[in-house]
């Protein structure tokens, strides 16, 4: 695996959850990193881990191009992209809002075209770059009950990835998709109570998984840092899901 030592990496959704264990990873591998949140106040937290004198923090809503293209300048020539922010809505083709659903293109699709824009005219160049999109086994992997905005706008980052893979495979850029299971994250926390019976929903979301518990956030990171060295993989969508897609 190639080294991250002197690689600046770009990670969205830092402030908690996978993207706050990436940042974590990343800089623990020796990258430069730009941990981005729309909360500022969660990238604060990202100053007490392994690694975190390397990591720089800012504002980033991936909603505003205007804001991914500045933020992204100012940080220099970006060697590793993580896209991870995304949004889950409940909801079947019949009761999902088709609010919900243009909201969930423009967070899990269209801010991921907006980040890469920004960062690869630089790759290209320099004949150099991972990008790495998280989508998730509720996609093009997996159907997932009451998930149907989710799994169409995730199934959509599987086919941004090949897309990207394809088009940029002979000039040194690399994209990949990350697909997880269900992972301990604070918004899975706020699905679970939102359900009302805590303990039950919590209970569903380990039975679903045949490795009988959740994953854990750095998990995930774990294979985001791999990815972000893989030097001979393009276009993949990643299944790291507990045994879930077996
Ligand atoms: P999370 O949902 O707990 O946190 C999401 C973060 O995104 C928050 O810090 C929030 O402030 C930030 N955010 C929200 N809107 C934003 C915006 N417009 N611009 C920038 N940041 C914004 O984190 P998580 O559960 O680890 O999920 C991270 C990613 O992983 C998502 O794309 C999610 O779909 C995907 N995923 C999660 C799971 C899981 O079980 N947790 C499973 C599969 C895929």
């Amino acid at each position: 695996m190639a080294s991250l030592v002197k690689k600046k990496v770009v990670v969205t959704a830092a402030g908690q959850g996978i993207g706050k264990a990436s940042a974590l990873a990343f800089a623990a591998a020796g990258a430069t990193v730009l941990a981005t949140d729309i909360n500022e106040a969660a990238l604060e937290s990202l100053a007490e881990g392994a690694g975190s004198a390397s990591i720089q923090t800012a504002k980033l809503n991936v909603l505003d191009g205007d804001e991914v293209q500045s933020v992204i300048q100012a940080f220099g020539d970006v060697d590793v992209l993580f896209n991870c922010a995304g949004v889950v809505h409940g909801g079947t083709v019949l009761d999902m809002d088709d609010k919900d659903l243009d909201f969930a293109f423009e967070l899990n699709v269209r801010a991921m075209m907006r980040t890469i824009r920004a960062v690869l005219p630089g790759m290209i160049a320099r004949g150099d770059g991972s990008i790495i999109n998280m989508a998730s086994v509720a996609s093009s992997t997996k159907g997932v009950p009451n998930r149907c905005a989710y799994t169409v706008t995730k199934a959509a980052v599987i086919g941004l990835t090949k897309s990207v893979a394809a088009d940029y495979v002979t000039q040194g850029i690399r994209c990949n998709a990350i697909c997880p299971g269900t992972v301990e994250s604070p918004s899975l926390q706020e699905r679970m109570r939102a359900q009302g019976d805590y303990d039950t929903a919590r209970a569903a979301f380990i039975a679903r998984q045949p490795m009988g518990r959740l994953g854990t956030p750095e998990e995930i990171a774990d294979l985001a840092v791999y990815l972000a060295g893989a030097t001979y993989t393009s276009g993949q969508a990643y299944a790291i899901d507990g045994g879930w897609t077996i």
